[in-house]
């Protein structure tokens, strides 16, 4: 009954810190692209956990994996060898062509092991005066919460209230390989971006852009890192979104679908000359590389190694684009996609991103809004063509009708 809903509503509202604004529906079960709530409703998963469940709810071949390795061994830390970590490390250098692994959990802790192996790369073997290294990052990023990834966010909501703020940042406009080069000097150790923008809307970066960002990255010295936790593993119809621009950086961050949606799993992957910086003492974690979360990332590299999602990804993300681009005009202003992943503006006059998923959640879609009045869509890789029209179909009509 839908007081069951309300009851857990209620709870999580009284027992858990309001860090989020959840849309009314607390969900129970999920299967492929699809989820149910505690009343027995079904809804189309297009947020997918924020890309974190590429593969769906409950792939097959991922819980199983997950199941066999619980009841065999789920954590040693790295004080000891397991047998899962060696087989998942090589196998994901491999599909990113790089050479070594550093396991760690989250997206944020990722971005942070990145930015430290930056520092230690610049003073190590660029030769940057001590404590003077600096990163160049994009305005509008989303990297993560910690106290050293919000210090340089361009959004008050998310630094407000957090200082002081960790010092070495220095911030360019996204899209814009001129100002970066611009604000390359000799203690630039790293430029930090994501491929595509996705957490400011789904922005791509003009054609060219990543290239251009690479050569001066290959010119100057200064290590290229591509933040495709949320872009990369199949999501924008390559493994990675550098690849559609030929573009290969010298550090991928990992996380998200790297854990199937079922654990934590993120790594930064990149060639021995720059992870060798790092020495026993110098960085760890307590759950990076356990043998459970090895067990599915290596599940989740075994599905990226057919390329069926990649491809899926791209042949449904053109069918999503055709459908996208009949809305501008009614209802959305501007439509941007890669493979399966959309950002819609909204016209502000019409609705907010808010009301229009609200709206999307009465019909049986999940979507997710992001400043003000743009809409996210990030559906599971495995979903069907005719949901995807189903999901389509429903958006055209909370957009046009009253
Ligand atoms: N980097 C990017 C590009 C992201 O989209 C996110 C999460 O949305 C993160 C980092 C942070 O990941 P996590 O929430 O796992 O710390």
């Amino acid at each position: 009954s839908g007081s069951a809903a309300q009851h857990h509503v209620s709870l999580a509202e009284t027992a858990t810190a309001h860090n989020y604004q959840p849309l009314p529906v607390v969900l129970a079960s999920g299967e492929g692209a699809w989820v149910t709530d505690v009343d027995g409703r079904r809804y189309l998963d297009c947020l997918a956990g924020y890309s974190a469940l590429n593969f769906g709810h409950a792939h097959p071949r991922l819980t199983a994996a997950a199941q066999e390795q619980l009841s065999r061994l789920t954590l040693t830390s790295r004080a000891f060898h397991n047998d899962r970590l060696g087989p998942f490390c090589r196998d994901l250098a491999e599909l990113a062509g790089m050479d070594l692994v550093l396991p760690m959990n989250t997206g944020a802790e990722a971005v942070e092991t990145a930015i430290k192996v930056a520092r230690k790369w610049g003073y190590e073997r660029k030769g940057v005066a001590p404590d003077r290294a600096t990163v160049i990052v994009a305005d509008g990023n989303f990297h993560g919460r910690t106290t050293t990834i919000v210090s340089f966010s361009s959004d008050p909501v998310a630094r407000d209230g957090f200082g002081p703020f960790t010092p070495g940042f220095r911030t360019v406009p996204y899209g814009d390989s001129a100002a970066l080069e611009a604000a390359v000097d000799e203690n630039t150790v790293a430029v930090l971006l994501e491929p595509i923008q996705g957490e400011a809307g789904v922005l791509i970066p003009p054609p060219g852009y990543l290239k251009a960002v690479r050569d001066v990255c290959t010119r100057e010295n200064v290590l290229f890192i591509a933040d495709e936790i949320q872009s990369g593993l199949g999501r924008t119809g390559t493994t990675f979104a550098c690849d559609a621009n030929g573009v290969t950086p010298d550090v991928h961050v990992l996380g998200k679908a790297l854990g199937g949606g079922i654990v934590p799993v993120s790594a930064v992957v990149s060639r021995h000359d720059v992870l060798d910086v790092i020495r026993p003492g110098s960085h760890g974690s307590t759950f990076g590389g356990n043998p459970l979360a090895a067990a599915v990332g290596h599940a989740v590299v075994e599905l990226l190694r057919s390329g069926e999602y990649q491809a899926r990804a791209a042949a449904l993300g053109e069918r999503l684009r055709g459908r996208l681009d009949g809305l501008i005009g009614r209802g959305a202003v501007a439509v941007r996609s890669r493979g399966l992943w959309a950002g819609i503006d909204l016209d502000p006059a019409l609705m907010t991103g808010r009301e229009a998923c609200l709206r999307l959640l009465d019909r049986g879609v999940l979507a997710k809004d992001t400043h003000g009045s743009t809409i996210r869509l990030a559906p599971p890789l495995t979903i069907e063509a005719d949901q995807l029209d189903w999901m389509c179909d429903q958006l055209s009509d909370v957009l046009t009708q009253e």
